[in-house]
């Protein structure tokens, strides 16, 4: 079955067709049943704009069988590390090909889910999916040991060797971007994929399958399964021919999947999780810039950001001004609420109704706790899910709002006097994915570095990631590392070879 799409907007016009069926072992394939069909959803409406197939556990074998059988015969390290990354690049090229297309079905995709506006998803998303692509490309024949000399009898060296059949568990905040972090360095040290997509977002992950045959990949390599948590993203976890897992997600998933891993066949498991990120703004901070910056840190992607800055600590001598402009800010920005394909529009839906009533509900919280609504605080329009963009103040740290992560668009602005106390209340978190820090003293700037607890710290900047610098969490907001040379690492096993000479 295909899914045709005609664009027909100032910002893109022309038709896709997306298949809409489970890709295994470089075919299409319906599902075996088990699975459940999954209601397709424009957030700006509310309305159902089609169903696609899901998969089920059966589904899942299938794919994790055609997944070792090609890890057995035509890839992995059967495969020159360059040939691999030949492929790789090829992907890439093909990706550029398509980039407008592409950009289109995601921003329809997230048009349907998330309401990203469609210049920011070629700009980002297929930019970032590219590049990391590419960055990954060039790895793939650099994946070396070392020599270990023990006494001048005995010698030993390391070999990173793929872990074998890799299952990927996508997030819907950015479907190809986080696809695209799993397969590239997944297939340049010469794993296969099993990929779920988010059942939020099925759609660009099915227009990419096609291009990987085109590409050269050889069938199995990469496996695509949309379907459901309970159903696919449960026997994936839980399935003994998976070796590793890699996921992007919430905590609260996060925490099933390592128990599930656990519990089957100690898959190793890394685990890109939620975050509750402070952005830390002193009195001598660049106020433009902090303004710009944490603006931008909160409201990017309508807050459907993991290292989104939603506790935003302002020192006191700045907090009024801070306050003021960060108020005109996302003014301009709730008077460019609208769809992706909209000239203009620079604030979306949020992707569901269930995350839209998650958010009113923190709003509400946040209300029945005692905080003051500065701005927003409420739906805007009548129709789909779109939220105003929603500044607190007056918040207590204890509260829901200063605690969980809300992924929205809301934040709460706190006024704070000491660096000591600002460290202690941005530490106090079981969180710690991200935090910024504003500030034009350097001294303080690497202090606050140091102290904060963070997989990254954002310097006179905020949600800034490169695809050549690590990421990933600290606590409770993840295990292990993507992005940079450290991918390379999680989705390889060392063996040592000792030599007696
Ligand atoms: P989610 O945890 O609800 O779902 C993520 C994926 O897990 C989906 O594909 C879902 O189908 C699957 N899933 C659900 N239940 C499962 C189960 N029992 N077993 C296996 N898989 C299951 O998260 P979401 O709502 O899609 O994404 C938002 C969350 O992702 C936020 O918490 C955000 O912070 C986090 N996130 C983190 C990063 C990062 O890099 N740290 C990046 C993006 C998003």
């Amino acid at each position: 079955k295909t899914f045709t799409h005609k664009f027909n907007t100032k910002l893109y016009k022309g038709t896709v067709a997306i298949k809409a069926g489970l890709f295994i072992d470089g075919q299409w394939v319906d599902p075996t049943g088990g699975g459940d069909m999954i209601d397709v959803v424009d957030p700006s409406t509310g309305k159902v704009i089609t169903v696609i197939p899901g998969g089920g556990a059966d589904d899942v074998d299938r794919a994790v069988k055609a997944a070792r059988k090609a890890f057995k015969t035509c890839w992995g390290l059967k495969v020159p590390g360059s040939r691999r990354g030949k492929i790789l690049d090829n992907i890439a090229d093909l990706l550029e090909k398509h980039a407008d297309a592409l950009a289109a079905v995601e921003a329809l995709n997230l048009d349907m889910m998330s309401g990203k506006p469609l210049p920011a998803t070629r700009a980002l998303d297929l930019a970032g999916c590219i590049g990391m692509i590419r960055y990954y490309a060039g790895w793939a024949d650099k994946i070396h040991g070392k020599t270990i000399e023990t006494t001048d009898k005995k010698m030993a060296y390391t070999r990173h060797e793929p872990w074998g059949v890799v299952g990927a568990i996508l997030p819907w905040n950015g479907p190809l971007v986080v696809a695209a972090t799993k397969i590239a360095p997944a297939l340049a040290t010469g794993n296969t994929v099993v990929l779920k997509p988010s059942e939020i977002t099925p759609l660009s992950a099915l227009f990419i399958a096609d291009l990987l045959n085109e590409a050269g990949v050889p069938p199995g390599v990469v496996n695509i399964i949309n379907g459901y948590g309970h159903t696919v993203g449960a026997a994936m976890s839980s399935h003994p021919g998976i070796d590793k897992i890699t996921f992007t997600g919430s905590t609260l998933t996060g925490r099933k999947i390592l128990k599930a891993s656990a519990e089957s066949n100690l898959k190793n498991v890394t685990l890109e999780l939620g975050g509750k990120s402070p952005t830390i703004v002193f009195d001598d901070a660049n106020l433009d810039q902090a303004i710009k910056w944490a603006s931008q840190g909160i409201f990017m992607n309508m807050g459907q950001v993991c290292i989104a800055g939603s506790r935003i600590y302002v020192q006191e001598g700045i907090y009024d001004k801070f306050l003021e402009g960060f108020t005109k800010v996302a003014a301009t920005l709730t008077s460019a609420t609208g769809r992706p394909f909209e000239e203009g529009s620079q604030h979306g839906p949020q992707v569901s109704k269930t995350q839209f009533e998650r958010v009113m509900g923190y709003i509400n919280s946040g209300k029945s706790e005692g905080a003051k609504v500065h701005m927003g605080g409420e739906r805007h329009g009548e129709e789909g899910y779109f939220i105003k963009p929603t500044v607190f103040v007056d918040a207590k740290h204890s509260m829901k709002i200063m605690q969980e992560e809300i992924f929205g668009p809301v934040c709460s602005i706190v006024k704070f006097q000491t660096e000591e106390e600002v460290i202690e209340w941005a530490n106090d978190t079981t969180y710690g994915l991200a935090a910024s820090v504003l500030t034009e003293n350097s001294a303080r700037a690497i202090r606050m570095a140091n102290a904060l607890e963070a997989g990254s710290v954002f310097v006179n900047c905020a949600s800034w990631v490169e695809v050549n610098v690590p990421f990933g969490g600290y606590k409770q907001s993840g295990i292990g590392r993507e992005f940079g040379q450290e991918a390379l690492d999680v989705y390889t096993q060392v063996k040592a070879v000792h030599i007696n000479i």
